[in-house]
């Protein structure tokens, strides 16, 4: 049984190793972020709440997402899964070691400085209709490589956002890496590599 939790800062490349390791395993994923951008997006009362901590870059209460995910995971009836971007507090992961069914078999950490990851939210695109994530180049198509939608750049992708989330991943995210690790639950990848070859790492640890 496969149950993973994938962490790292913004734009280490999360959505698109998730897409790999989603195909590779036939699991059903949750990416948090993309599920509060749809709540903020419907225009309910939640969302309007939800947006402010968003658009501020500041991470939502741990109360409100952990009562979202675990909604989430009760629907998933004890097939295995891949939450992107939960954990990402001591109390989130907590939540998920307090239920023996819901306790991850793995936490795949990626680490990228924080220079590069500046540029590649310069970079970054999010597809309106399917919600992945792309980096595109310069004249690149605005259309999803993926079912054709349109990409736009995130709202919290502007750059004092993502220094607030940065900061927030250093001090309240980036120490689960030792949690997971004194689990002996984390595999530690170089996220600063190619996408072909973090997920070359990846797939070698999952198929051993
Ligand atoms: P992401 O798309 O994973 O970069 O998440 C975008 C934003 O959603 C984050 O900057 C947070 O504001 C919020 N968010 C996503 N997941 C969580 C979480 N597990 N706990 C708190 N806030 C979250």
């Amino acid at each position: 049984m496969n149950r993973i939790v994938l962490l790292g800062p913004p734009a280490c490349g999360k959505g698109t190793q998730c897409r790999n390791i989603v195909n590779l395993l036939g699991l059903t994923t949750l990416g948090t972020g993309a599920m509060l951008r749809r709540e903020v997006e419907s225009g309910s009362d939640l969302g309007t709440d939800l947006d402010k901590y968003l658009s501020a870059g500041n991470y939502v209460p741990d109360e409100l997402i952990m009562t979202m995910v675990n909604n989430w995971l009760t629907a998933q009836n004890g097939n295995g899964w891949l939450l992107d971007g939960f954990p990402r507090t001591l109390a989130q992961a907590e939540s998920l070691e307090a239920n023996p069914t819901t306790q991850p078999t793995l936490a795949i950490g990626l680490d990228v400085p924080e220079f590069e990851l500046e540029q590649r939210i310069a970079n970054r695109r999010e597809c309106a209709s399917c919600d992945s994530t792309w980096t595109v180049s310069p004249g690149q198509s605005s259309e999803c490589p993926s079912c054709g939608g349109e990409l736009r750049s995130r709202s919290d992708d502007a750059l004092d956002s993502f220094r607030v989330r940065y900061a927030n991943y250093k001090e309240h995210t980036q120490p689960l890496f030792d949690y997971y690790a004194a689990k002996g639950k984390l595999l530690f990848i170089n996220g600063s590599n190619s996408p072909e070859d973090v997920f070359a790492s990846i797939k070698k640890f999952l198929t051993q």
